[in-house]
């Protein structure tokens, strides 16, 4: 089994960003409305994810740590309707492989005051102890690929490291604005978000992820038909010639790259503005469950619509009546 997890590491454990990804997810499962994130050396020496979800029973500790044991899944019908973002029950496993892991929590059952496992590389002797935490959980990832030196070669500049980190947190953080987020490197204050659900709320949530540049640029777009529902913030032409790489889209609030989105919204800008270079967007659509499968690749944030050609026609109509309402004259050239 050691060899296993290993194994089954190299598909969740490419770099920092992918042991942050698993869990943060995590701890959006488990219902956390706060998460705050440590992190040092891009990632490389030091993840630290503190939550204030469910938490984890002690007796169920080493269980988290054990490959293919997920608390999500009791039977075939919960792996197709599986709506929890982790549910194959190996990244703690794997992550444990290739690292120096704690996992400190806490259920709040009957008085608990909580308890760690920790783990370090191949080894996979749990250790569980006494520890106190709140409601929660925190989990520490130490001395990535400590064990496996061909897999560290393969990382990058501490910034690299830490720019691919970030950006998974700036997703997450944009798919729930509900949840306090904050992001610390190397002891510096990075990020931090504080939840709200009204609009005035988001938006200073994009402002801040995003960069107020593209906030003062964006214009609001909201839209719905036939079970269809579009809504954020696209940048009008001035602020998106200069960015390539502000490009967010959710479905059913999970991030996602589609070529038929893509396309759809490329072409919407070149229609009203004559070109569709580097379209920057915060963009939610929100359908019926069964008209998507989000689970193709889960990690790969591939989608698969029922009906591809309506949603592209109606991402392509409700952008392009937006971007036309608002078209400075300016804007043409
Ligand atoms: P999966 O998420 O696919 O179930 P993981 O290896 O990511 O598998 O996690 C294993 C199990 O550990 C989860 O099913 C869950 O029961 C528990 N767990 C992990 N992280 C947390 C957390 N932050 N809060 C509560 N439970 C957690
Ligand atoms: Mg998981």
């Amino acid at each position: 089994p050691r060899l296993a997890n290993q194994i089954a590491a190299g598909e969740v454990v490419e770099r920092p960003a992918s042991v942050v990804k698993e869990v943060l997810e995590n701890s959006l499962d488990a219902g956390a409305t706060r998460i705050d994130i440590e992190v040092e050396a891009g990632g490389v020496k030091l993840i630290r994810v503190r939550d204030n979800g469910a938490g984890i029973a002690a007796d169920d500790l080493p269980l988290a740590l054990a490959r293919h044991a997920t608390s999500k899944i009791h039977s075939l019908e919960d792996l197709e309707a599986v709506g929890s973002l982790g549910f194959r029950g190996e990244a703690l496993a794997s992550i444990g492989s290739v690292s120096r892991l704690t996992l400190t929590s806490n259920s709040d059952e009957q008085g608990s005051e909580g308890c760690s496992a920790a783990c370090e590389g191949r080894d996979m002797e749990v250790v569980v102890k006494p520890a106190p935490h709140p409601r929660g959980t925190t989990v520490e990832v130490r001395d990535l690929f400590f064990n496996t030196p061909a897999r560290r070669k393969f990382l990058r500049t501490e910034k690299t490291e830490f720019n691919h980190l970030e950006e998974v947190v700036k997703r997450l953080a944009l798919s729930r604005f509900d949840v306090d987020f904050s992001l610390r490197h190397n002891g510096r204050g990075i990020h931090n978000l504080r939840g709200g659900q009204s609009v005035a709320e988001q938006q200073r949530r994009v402002a801040a992820v995003c960069g107020p540049a593209f906030m003062e640029q964006a214009i609001y777009i909201e839209n719905a038909a036939s079970g269809l529902q579009l809504r954020g913030w696209v940048g009008l032409p001035t602020f998106s010639r200069s960015q390539a790489d502000l490009q967010y889209f959710f479905v059913n609030g999970r991030v996602i790259r589609d070529r038929l989105i893509a396309h759809a919204v490329k072409q919407a800008y070149r229609d009203v503005l004559y070109h569709g270079r580097h379209p920057a967007f915060v963009l939610f659509l929100d359908l019926d469950p069964a008209q998507v499968d989000v689970n193709v690749h889960p990690t790969k944030h591939e989608v698969r619509f029922r009906d591809g050609r309506s949603v592209h026609n109606f991402i392509f109509s409700s952008l392009h009546r937006s971007l036309a309402e608002v078209r400075p004259a300016d804007h043409v050239s």
